[in-house]
């Protein structure tokens, strides 16, 4: 999709100047279309407005864009910048959960839980490498923990199904 889109719309000018009903269709099939538009629009003025079309690589500017959570502005950090950021998204929030490397369900709260306990030279791919695993072992349901390369260290090991909350209790000692 977004080779057709970038294809289309290829300046922030004419993603600022898109009709929403257009823009909703160019993106429809990626889902909750109706908001994405909006905000992709919005984010594509405020960036022209405010930072002469340059994507700031601050998270506090970063943030305060349209429709720009702390999970989508680690991911710009670190993978457009370089610059040392944990994202946590669904898979990552509930492995760490489920190693002990965290108590918390809040993601910004596990996301500082993640920067205490995980060298700062890992905190880009921490995330891809526990995706990887929260797609092919450590599902949200079922996870294979007999195959599962940390099963020797992990509190969870055999005792884990959904998103990791109910390994709160033994899990983080
Ligand atoms: S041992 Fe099981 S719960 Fe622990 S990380 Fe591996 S798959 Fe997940």
């Amino acid at each position: 999709m977004t080779r057709d889109l970038f294809r289309k719309y290829d300046s922030l000018e004419k993603l600022a100047a898109a009709r929403q009903e257009e823009l909703e269709r160019d993106i429809f099939s990626t889902g909750f279309y109706h908001h994405k538009a909006k905000n992709i629009i919005a984010c594509a003025k405020a960036l022209l407005e405010r930072h002469g079309g340059e994507v700031p690589s601050d998270i506090e500017s970063l943030t305060a864009l349209p429709g720009v959570g702390r999970k989508t502005a680690n991911v710009v950090r670190g993978n457009v910048y370089g610059i040392p950021s944990v994202v946590v998204d669904t898979h990552v929030g509930r492995i760490a959960r489920r190693l002990g490397l965290s108590t918390n369900d809040d993601p910004v709260k596990v996301e500082f839980d993640l920067m205490e306990k995980i060298p700062e030279d890992h905190w880009i791919l921490i995330n891809l490498d526990l995706i990887a695993l929260g797609r092919s072992l450590c599902r949200s349901q079922r996870p294979d923990c007999e195959a599962c390369f940390l099963k020797e260290e992990c509190p969870s090991r055999g005792k884990a199904s959904g998103s990791g909350k109910k390994q709160l209790a033994g899990a983080g000692k």
